[in-house]
This record gives C-alpha cells, structure tokens and sequence, in this order.
C-alpha cells in the first residue's frame, strides 16, 4: 500500500465548499492586498496564539526578513542560529549583510542548544533565534539565562501550536515569525507568513515594514518592502484556523501510535523515534526517526512508495554559499550526526492506522530482511 509522505487533498476534502464561499467573497470584493480579510485574519491569529499583535505578511522567511529589518539588524552585527534548520534562518541573517554565527543543537530535541549560544555571544550580538524544530519547542528558559537583554527572534514556521511550559510559541521572545507554506501545520494556498509580537511600538514598526516603510501616505521614514499577506491567503487560513488543534491533536495520536508500532515490533533498538519534551508542546509538524543505513532506508520505502524525507541533509555551516563563514566538517558534531540519520515519516492528521502500520511493517521488513 503507497503512503504518502503528505495529502493535502485529504485535508481540503470536507472544507472544499467552505474555502470555494470565501475565495468567491475575495474574488467580489476585488481587494486583494492586506484589508479587511487579512486584519480580521491577524485579530484571529493573535487571539489564537495568544500574543496582543499579529502582523501577517507574504512568508515565514520575510517573517523573519521583517523581524530583523524591525530590530535594526544590518552588516557588523551577528546573529546566533542553530546550524540544523531549514536555510530561511541563516539566508534572513545574510540578506541583511549580518554575520549568521551557528550553534549546535540538543541531540534530544533538535532545538538550539543554549550553552552553545552562550559560547557564541559577543559583543555584536543584536538577536538570537531559536527555531521550534519539527513543532517542538526549543528551550526557551535555558535560551532566555543566556541571551538576558539580547532580542530572540523566534522560529515558529513548524511550530504553529507549540508551547513552552504553557506559553505560546510566538509570545515568548521579540516576536515569533509563522509561516503558512502549505505543509504546515497551518497551510496557505500560497505563500503566507505571520509576525506575532507583545511590543505595540514594534508591531507599528513592523506594519510600516512590510509597507515599503510608509509612515504616512507616499512617506517613507525608513526603507522596507513589499511583504504583505494576500487577501485571498487570509480567507483561506480563517477557514482553516478553527481545525488546527483538531489537526495537531491528530499528529500527536499519530505519533503516539507510532510509538507503540514501533516497540511492539521490536525496532526500537534500531529506530530513535523522536523524543517528546516534558512541557514543549510537540505538535509534530514533522515525525522524525533517527535511523542507521537512513539514505538505503528512504530508497527502500520509496520503492514501495512511501514516502519518507530528510530534514536537512547538509548543515548549514557546510552550504556552499556560507564557506566565507570558515565552517568545517566536525565543527558541529551533533548537527552533522542529525543530518546523516534523521528521516521523517508521514504524519499528517488524515493518515490511518492500517497506513502506519504499513509504514512500520516496511521498516521492519528493510533491517530484518
Ligand atoms: C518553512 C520554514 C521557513 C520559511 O517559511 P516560508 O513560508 O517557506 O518562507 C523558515 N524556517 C523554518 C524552520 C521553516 O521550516
């Protein structure tokens, strides 16, 4: 039976009607950039997540884009990221001309590991950004000793939902940048991202931003851009809003049933199956097993078309376009061990039992032979 590592038709199946209303609202009204949708979207957003601002814009990398233009970061300055994260992180650093100073992460969570930050703070340090990994939160009370005035600019792209002791992922550090890529947790039909902030002056500073800068009518104080949240994006993500504990209930009985799959198989020796963190609030954007032979792995399912994907193969220290930066092979061993051996399996909220256990029964099947 062929497992899809993801199938967004299952999700928009029972919302179909509902999505075709509000597309036709939008496609009537003919306003399309920022407007009512998106301010009643963000009004929703905010109370969700729990955070008094919510400012969207046109990705969970101009988030962060937009996150750092808001703090003043520029060339000279450095920002501390975990050196195992999706590019956007680093490549939002690099575009402003900052410096991206990597850390290692925890091998238990995947998160930035804070005694790693605080090897790496300097005196030009202006933010540090700790990604919630996979939709678990990082730990952000180790992080918070450690970085004492410095902004944080936290990564949520994966981690719509997530919580740290019980505060929203997205209310604990400067602001919290979101993303609606489709295979979030919470998913456009496009691009799309969120800024979430507590901070009123920020919030206006962020508005203006996203705005090319514009303080009044044509006047610009300060050089932004354009990126602004799509009228239609909006509408979309109002309808989907109200599932998504629904959805991440669902990822967390999937990921609790694979648990047991996984032990009554015996494979636990051999499969690392993710870690959940007292009190971070894993929302398993992603399922990730550490596994050995992982690349024989992933081609073996694939041949059996199930699909299986690794988040991320190469370090962000040892990317082509970051060799200025002097990283080498070794100078982040938890990181490089991650990317040889992490694999993530399908955990969407419509996967079934019989297709779980189809999975577990393949990887049985490949290290028993
Ligand atoms: C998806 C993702 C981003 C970027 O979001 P886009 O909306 O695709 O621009 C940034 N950081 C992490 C950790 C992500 O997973």
């Amino acid at each position: 039976m062929p497992v899809p590592l993801l199938d967004l038709k299952r999700q928009y199946a029972p919302l179909r009607e509902e999505i075709r209303e509000v597309l036709d609202r939008v496609c009537d009204s003919q306003r399309f950039i920022l407007g009512p949708e998106v301010e009643a979207f963000e009004r929703e957003a905010a109370r969700a997540l729990g955070v008094t601002h919510a400012v969207g814009v046109s990705s969970g990398t101009d988030a962060l884009l937009v996150s750092m233009m808001a703090l003043g970061i520029g060339p000279g300055d450095e920002v501390i990221l975990p050196v195992f994260t999706f590019f956007a992180t680093a490549g939002a650093v690099a575009r402003l001309g900052a410096t991206p100073v990597f850390a290692d992460i925890d091998a238990r969570d995947f998160c930035l590991d804070a005694s790693a930050v605080e090897a790496q703070m300097s005196a030009r340090t202006r933010a540090v950004v700790p990604v919630h990994l996979f939709g678990q939160a990082a730990d952000m009370g180790a992080l918070g000793d450690v970085t004492g005035e410095v902004p944080v600019i936290e990564d949520c792209a994966q981690a719509w939902g997530a919580a740290y002791n019980g505060s929203g992922a997205g209310g604990i550090g400067t602001t919290g940048a979101f993303s609606f890529f489709p295979s979030k947790n919470l998913g456009g039909f496009g691009d799309g991202g969120l800024v979430t902030t507590n901070d009123a002056g920020l919030a206006e500073r962020l508005r203006q931003l996203r705005m090319h800068g514009q303080s009044g009518v044509y006047e610009h104080e300060t050089v932004g851009g354009n990126f602004r949240l799509d009228a239609i994006q909006a509408a979309v993500l109002r309808v989907k809003l109200p599932h998504v504990n629904g959805w991440i209930e669902r990822r967390r009985a999937n990921a609790a049933r694979y648990g047991r799959l996984f032990a009554e198989a015996g494979l636990t020796e051999i499969v690392g199956l993710p870690e959940v963190v007292e009190g971070r609030g894993h929302t398993f954007n992603q399922y990730v097993v550490r596994v050995p032979k992982r690349d024989e792995l992933r081609a073996f399912l694939a041949g059996h078309g199930i699909g299986a994907a690794v988040y991320y193969p190469l370090p962000l220290h040892l990317q082509p376009c970051f060799a200025s930066l002097g990283g080498h092979k070794g100078d982040f061993p938890i990181a490089e061990a991650a990317s040889r051996e992490v694999l993530a399996l399908p955990v969407f909220p419509e996967l079934t039992p019989a297709e779980q256990e189809e999975v577990v029964g393949r990887i049985a099947e490949f290290y028993r032979g």
